[in-house]
This record gives structure tokens, sequence and C-alpha cells, in this order.
């Protein structure tokens, strides 16, 4: 966890102090060492929310884009299980950042606890995904909604087979990672995935930044428009 209470005050982890988890009250012992980011653990205990996983930078950087007092909210379900969401706007939407693998049945629990919400999904955590959704898009008819997108089948590519079935927005994080596009910058494009209940997906490209002033303060989320070339015929479509 980036934040523990101590003497009341939700603070950072920093060499040598204690706090108290703000979830379940229970002691907890702030980390400082090299190999992994600065955090808070439990002393004796395993994390009280059985979904939490261990931060990594991604987490952290995706977390940070947001105020601190949006970071890590506590829930606590009818049955007295805790739950921390990564991030809740003011405007009561859960986000989660998912590096890790998780199960359809997890996610569908985490859906049905958090609503609305929106994941947030680490595209880089295999490096097989980048190269199977990049060629899925190559064969994929275009389709023109307000933005450039693809239509494509849910089993496409292994990272899209895997997040079909969900009923929340999904984007895909694959950082700055080149989709050799001449009209698509290679840093600052989040994908987002719209599953239709037919089967198909639709992807589109989206500025990340614009999801996140989206999250901050509701501005709306804008995609990329094809340009206009003159020679367009004797351009590859794609
Ligand atoms: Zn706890």
């Amino acid at each position: 966890m980036k934040f523990a209470l101590v003497e009341g005050i939700r603070q950072e982890a920093t060499t040598g102090i204690r706090g108290i988890c703000p979830g379940c009250g229970s002691p907890t012992l702030a980390k400082c060492g090299l190999k992994r980011l600065h955090h808070w653990a439990h002393v004796s205990t395993s994390v009280c929310d059985r979904w939490w996983e261990p931060e990594t930078e991604w987490h952290r950087a995706w977390k940070n884009l947001f105020p601190t007092e949006w970071q890590e909210i506590h829930h606590r379900a009818t049955d007295g299980e805790v739950h921390i969401a990564d991030v809740m706007t003011a405007s009561g939407t859960v986000l989660e950042f998912q590096h890790s693998a998780i199960s359809p049945q997890e996610r569908g629990s985490r859906e049905a606890f958090y609503d609305p919400m929106i994941w947030i999904v680490d595209g880089n955590r295999l490096k097989r995904d980048l190269s199977s959704f990049r060629d899925a898009l190559i064969d994929a008819p275009s389709v023109e909604t307000e933005a450039r997108a693809w239509l494509l089948s849910d089993r496409a590519c292994a990272i899209i087979e895997r997040w079909r079935g969900g009923h929340r927005p999904v984007f895909l994080d694959f950082g700055d990672s080149d989709f050799f596009l001449s009209w698509l910058p290679s840093t600052g494009v989040l994908w987002r995935l719209r599953f239709t209940p037919m089967g198909r997906v639709i992807v589109t490209p989206v500025h990340r930044l614009s999801v996140v002033d989206h999250l901050l303060s509701g501005a709306p989320i804008s995609g990329f428009r094809r340009p206009i070339v003159k020679q367009a015929r004797s351009r590859p479509r794609f």
C-alpha cells in the first residue's frame, strides 16, 4: 500500500516508521528497501484485501496522476470484507490498474463490487500480447465511429480474449509502443475496448491525456481522425 495512517494522518512510507492500515486497523511497517517501491506492509497478516496485488512502477505512475485523496480508497463489503480501490474519482468512479493476471470470476466479483468502474490494463506484462494485438489490427475492418477504430472478433488475440465477457470499460496501456501508423503518435495512447453483444469488440486508440482529463474533470475522451491524404488511393488502407 502507498498510504497508512500515522497518528491519524494518511502518509507515505518513510524509513523506520509504523502506521495503521486504514482498511483493517492492523499495525503496518514502512518498507523502504531498494528492490521494491517504498510501501506499507501489515506486520502480522498478509494484506487485508485479498484482491490486492504488489505494486509496480506502472501502478504508482498511474495512481500519481490523480489527487492523493483519491488514491487507495477503502471499502467494506456487507460481509465485512475490505477492498482497496486504486483510485476513486470525485464522481465515484473506481479505477483499477491491473497488471497481474485476473480470472474471469475475480474480475466479475470486482465489477459487481465497484460500480461504476473502469479497468486500465498493463498491456506490456506478456511480451507476445503487443505483437498479436498489432497483428489483429492489420486484418481487421475499420469502423468509422467518431474516431478511427477497428471492429474485431472478441477472440482476435489473447489480450482481447482475456477481457471479453466483462461489463466495464477497458483501456489497454501498451506504454510508448509503436504501432507503425503514420497518423498515430507512439506516445500518449491508450486502446479502448468496447465489447458488443455479438462477440465483437470495437478497438479505438484514444489520447491517454484525454482519459486522465475525463476522469479528473469530465472532459470528453478523444480519439484520432484519419488524416486526409491527396493520393489516398495509392496508399495502403491500413
Ligand atoms: Zn489492512
